[in-house]
């Protein structure tokens, strides 16, 4: 991780990793992508290396991210899908030109046509939020239960039932002010001897 910028917050499903590079967005947002340089990071750590990104497809990357966040939350509110998300996500993946290619140890690998087609990796990330908003994975689009957060995520318990975009993050946080609620309750007036 490079000094100075905020650390990734990467999940096992690539479409909502990727709208987790903007967290908090219901309270002081965090910008997890900062520079082109950080989207380079992101991509080479979510197995879609690229050498080089010019501010122009950052902006691309950004939008896309934010589209996929906004058709993701309708999905998981039942909600419409809103027109302008669902054109940018297909067009970052009409314009994606990625090929999967298998590795002798039997794993997937993304090809990009060349080094520097962010707008191939973007086609990736677009083609993975269309498989899940449309219900094709196993799993359940839900928000995370943080008001601060509210975050899309894509639930693959058993029971369907998780209710943070990351454990470590907003659920934690959760529990730590549910048990600082309880100290204070317990260490209330209402818990002093009577005199
Ligand atoms: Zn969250």
């Amino acid at each position: 991780m490079r000094a100075g910028f905020p650390e990734f917050r990467l999940g096992s499903v690539l479409a909502t990793s990727f709208t987790a590079t903007l967290t908090e967005r219901q309270g002081d947002a965090v910008e997890r992508i900062p520079t082109p340089q950080r989207l380079v990071d992101w991509l080479a750590v979510s197995g879609l290396a690229v050498d080089s990104c010019t501010p122009a497809q950052l902006g691309l990357a950004r939008e896309l991210r934010e589209s996929i966040h906004a058709a993701a939350t309708a999905a998981a509110t039942q909600g419409a899908l809103p027109a302008s998300a669902v054109a940018v996500i297909n067009d970052r993946s009409v314009q994606g030109r990625a090929a999967a290619v298998l590795t002798p140890d039997g794993k997937r690998q993304w090809r990009l046509s060349s080094a520097s087609r962010v707008e191939d990796a973007l086609g990736v990330i677009a083609a993975d939020a269309i498989s899940v908003i449309a219900g094709e994975r196993d799993g359940r689009l839900a928000l995370c239960a943080s008001p601060t957060c509210r975050a899309a995520f894509f639930d693959t318990s058993q029971s369907r039932t998780r209710k943070w975009c990351d454990m470590n993050t907003c659920g934690n946080r959760q529990k730590k002010a549910r048990f600082n609620a309880n100290q204070r309750k317990n260490s209330g007036p209402a818990e002093l001897p009577d005199s």
